[in-house]
């Protein structure tokens, strides 16, 4: 063989080569464009520097509901309010994408037939080799399920707000209004039974303690509803020492826990986030429940902890009381709900519905666990 015809046979290999290698680019090319097309949750497109569109897949025709043929060649500020487009939304978009290398969006869109859909757009800039920009690639999500997802919760939101402030206001209007008839049938069945006492026979003198009974029963309801009412209306403090909380708490019922013979350990409590006044409330709350609770023959022992966790911090109030069917556990936190009478154990029953309310103001919950005739564990989350 001479040199000639090796050369040529070497050529031939090379083109061969050449050959195949464009046909491997060309497939890829195609294989990528397809991937494009084919993407459906998307709007894929390329545009030229001036926002004209240079390509559509499927995403963009079932986001934005124009055909390939209806939109090649139009400007992307045609998917624009006109609002946006008055205040040269598009044009700065493009402007930034120049500018950052890339710029994303949120905003409503209009489809081909008017409707608005909620889209976040990114347009980020291609450049050619020597880095001027040649053009832009666009994609954009249709958020609008999400979007009206988020308005309707939100404005479900208000509306629970307002109705609960409104709830609350109604409490409050109503018990304190509530009051005033109270103290009068209070001091005037005072006066009869002061002024009528030997006066009139025993039956009457009964009916009239009773009236009295009840009477002074109405207003400790009223007034715990009164206090409910009045939950959360002071202000967060940032760092509230619940150590010196736990102090004024055991300071304030120190009779109690003396009468009782009650031992109360306390652990190293935490510095957090709170509202300080109802806080309080809440461990004198838990506190005065388990020295009512206790049994009587049994030496009553309290254990106060906290621990942080993922959540926030984990209280826990345990005692060796009477202890609560678990059926109740719900139930005992609800207002005016009482597991025992009055004859048995004093209270309105509206003890824990303050404590649950309190506990809610910190985003936390409360629960308790508990084994008849073994105690009771509570547990609240004050999240930080
Ligand atoms: P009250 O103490 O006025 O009855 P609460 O709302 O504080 O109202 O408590 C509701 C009920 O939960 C109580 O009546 C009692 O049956 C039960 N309970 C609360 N704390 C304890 C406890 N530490 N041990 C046993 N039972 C408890």
């Amino acid at each position: 063989m001479n040199r000639r015809s090796a050369l040529r046979k070497r050529l031939q290999h090379t083109e061969r080569e050449l050959r195949a290698a464009r046909l491997e680019l060309k497939q890829t090319r195609d294989n990528y464009q397809n991937m494009v097309e084919e993407v459906k949750d998307y709007a894929i497109l390329l545009m030229d520097i001036d926002g004209n569109i240079l390509n559509w897949n499927k995403g963009a025709e079932k986001i934005k509901g124009y055909t390939a043929s209806e939109i090649i060649g139009k400007n992307f500020r045609l998917f624009y309010t006109a609002r946006d487009r008055a205040s040269l939304v598009p044009e700065q978009l493009l402007h930034s994408a120049v500018k950052d290398g890339r710029v994303q969006h949120e905003g409503w869109r209009v489809r081909k037939d008017g409707a608005l859909f909620w889209s976040n757009v990114t347009i980020t800039a291609i450049h050619n080799r020597d880095g001027q920009v040649t053009g832009f690639l666009k994609i954009t999500h249709d958020l609008t399920d999400k979007r009206l997802a988020e308005e309707n919760s939100r404005l479900y939101t208000e509306k629970l707000e307002i109705k609960n402030s409104e709830l609350e206001q109604f409490t409050y209007i109503a018990s304190h209004d509530l009051q005033e008839p109270l103290r009068s049938i209070s001091s005037l069945a005072e006066m009869i039974s002061e002024q009528y006492h030997g006066k009139l026979d025993e039956t009457a003198d009964t009916y009239l303690h009773f009236i009295l009974q009840s009477v002074n029963r109405m207003s400790q309801l009223i007034k715990g509803l009164l206090d409910y009412s009045r939950l959360g209306k002071a202000k967060l403090d940032p760092q509230v020492d619940c150590n010196v909380i736990m102090e004024t708490v055991l300071a304030d019922l120190q009779s109690a826990i003396k009468d009782s013979n009650a031992i109360i350990n306390v652990k190293q409590l935490p510095v957090l986030s709170a509202y300080p006044m109802e806080l309080k409330l809440l461990f004198q709350n838990l506190i005065s429940n388990a020295i009512k609770f206790r049994k009587k023959d049994q030496q009553l022992y309290v254990n106060i902890s906290a621990c942080l966790t993922d959540d926030g911090w984990i209280f826990q109030f345990q005692d060796n009381g009477i202890g609560i069917d678990q059926r109740f556990s719900d139930k005992i936190f609800e207002i005016f709900q009482r597991l025992h009478s009055k004859s048995a154990y004093e209270g309105t029953g509206i003890g824990l519905a303050h404590c649950k309310k309190i506990v809610a103001m910190h985003n936390g919950r409360i629960w308790v666990d508990s084994i008849p005739g073994e105690g009771s564990k509570f547990y609240f989350i004050i999240s930080v």
